[in-house]
């Protein structure tokens, strides 16, 4: 007899794809799923690897962990709802490797590895229409055996991450270059930069993260970065602003500022682009410019009602975010959510997006909520009829983010902790 339930296609084990597969599989009544992760393991970008170009399947490397990241955010404030991390006392900006095995413990305590195929590759993905019911050919391949097979899903959830593609800007002169140039997908360790002149294009998180840990062995780091007022919080002596490049003649770098430098290494921390190789032609998706469009409240395509983005939104709290979307999801899955027509996602997709542009925000950032990250929340949760962040969360992010705007080299020395839904301690130690 064929089965009721509905087919939940996961693509990606990361955080998100795991999060999705903990909610889909508590309804086993009604759902099934399977979750395709390329890799031999879950995690996503949180399984760091020494590796840069290619693993052990011969597929470009996904994570872009460097060896000594810390998270920029407390783990008293990424942490799943319904998993806390088990920890309460240690540091707040803990080592990736925490995270890693937090989310291996995620996937052990809900059972999902019953769901998971590992080392299978997602290569394509097919919407067939038929008298208005969509459907979706899925063909993944066995990393092992090399084995292809095609799989009918009710449902596709894209989980396959966006830090791995960088985004490189085109630089005049680049080629002129002749000194080692990566891009921070690519960057491991500060220890190898010894002694050296470093710019590094873009004070983004990880193009200020990764000055901060190599000033400790270059002799000079060339922060070059386009915003208009500047860093104002403290950063390490050796680190010198400059505006962004204008050209590049040989080993000297030109600014916008008039300004010129010697550089022995160059690092891009420009960014990442959306990607989704496996996707049909069928399916309609803009991603340039660092955002992915027509996708209604940043999960819903507009035009399908039954594909999903996760981990669009940026400047956001993803791992609890996740949480609330999968919710959604799973809502309007179970037909309790009503999406509008496919017209209607698109002009509300539009209408958002015109709004930002008006107030001058880039195309290229219109992905980041920063402010609007709260109201999202709270607007998909109540739709999902679940909880949204209770108060605390916000309170511990503005303190914890206030005190990066002071100092980039010590706000991760706070540690927070959690006393109920509105109030929390925060105390300064210094971590090794
Ligand atoms: C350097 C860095 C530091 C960060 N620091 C923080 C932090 O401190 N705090 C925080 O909350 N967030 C941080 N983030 C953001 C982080 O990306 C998110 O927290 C989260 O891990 C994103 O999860 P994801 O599941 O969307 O993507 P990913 O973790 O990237 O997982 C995607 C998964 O999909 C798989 N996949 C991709 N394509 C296919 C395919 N075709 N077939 C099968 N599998 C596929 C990949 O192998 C991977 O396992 C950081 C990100 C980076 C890059």
């Amino acid at each position: 007899m064929p089965s009721n339930k509905k087919r939940v296609a996961i693509i990606g084990g990361g955080v998100a794809g795991l999060i999705v597969a903990r909610h889909v599989s508590a309804r086993t009544e009604d759902y099934s799923l399977m979750l395709f992760e390329q890799t031999d393991q879950v995690g996503g970008t949180w399984v760091y690897t020494d590796k840069t170009e290619v693993d052990k399947n011969g597929l470009p490397v996904h994570s872009s962990m460097y060896k000594n990241l810390r998270t920029n955010l407390p783990k008293e404030i990424m942490q799943i709802p319904d998993f806390p991390f088990k920890d309460e006392d240690g540091p707040s900006f803990v080592h990736h490797s925490v995270i890693r095995q937090y989310l291996q413990d995620y996937a052990q305590h809900f059972n999902l590895f019953p769901h998971i195929k590992l080392n299978t590759l997602v290569k394509y993905v097919e919407p067939v229409t038929l008298s208005d019911q969509t459907t979706w050919l899925v063909t993944y391949k066995n990393m092992a055996t090399l084995e292809e097979t095609t799989a009918r899903f009710d449902a596709v959830v894209l989980c396959n991450g966006h830090y791995t593609v960088g985004n490189i800007p085109n630089i005049k002169g680049r080629s002129t270059f002749k000194g080692t140039c990566i891009h921070s997908h690519q960057y491991r360790l500060p220890e190898n930069y010894k002694g050296r002149n470093v710019c590094i294009l873009g004070a983004s998180w990880s193009g200020i993260d990764i000055a901060i840990e190599m000033s400790k062995y270059a002799e000079k780091i060339y922060l070059s970065h386009n915003l208009p007022e500047g860093l104002k919080a403290n950063i390490a002596n050796n680190v010198e602003q400059r505006a962004g490049i204008e050209f590049i003649d040989g080993k000297t770098f030109h600014f916008r500022d008039g300004t010129s430098a010697e550089v022995d290494d160059f690092i891009y921390c420009t960014g990442y682009k959306f990607t989704y190789p496996f996707m049909s032609d069928k399916v309609k998706i803009k991603t340039d410019d660092n955002h992915v469009e027509p996708i209604y409240k940043h999960l819903v395509h507009a035009d399908t009602k039954n594909l999903f983005f996760m981990g669009l939104p940026g400047i956001v709290i993803p791992f609890p975010m996740f949480h609330i979307q999968s919710q959604f999801i799973l809502r309007i899955l179970d037909g309790h959510i009503k999406l509008p027509s496919s017209e209607k996602m698109k002009s509300d997709y539009e209408k958002e997006k015109n709004m930002l542009l008006q107030q001058g925000i880039p195309i290229r950032h219109i992905i980041k909520m920063k402010e609007r990250q709260w109201a999202y929340y709270d607007e998909i949760a109540t739709a999902a009829n679940v909880a949204s962040f209770p108060p605390v969360i916000r309170k511990i992010y503005d303190h914890s983010s206030a005190m990066r705007e002071l100092d980039f080299m010590t706000y991760k020395n706070y540690q927070y902790r959690i006393i109920d839904k509105e109030n929390f301690t925060v105390c300064y130690g210094k971590q090794e």
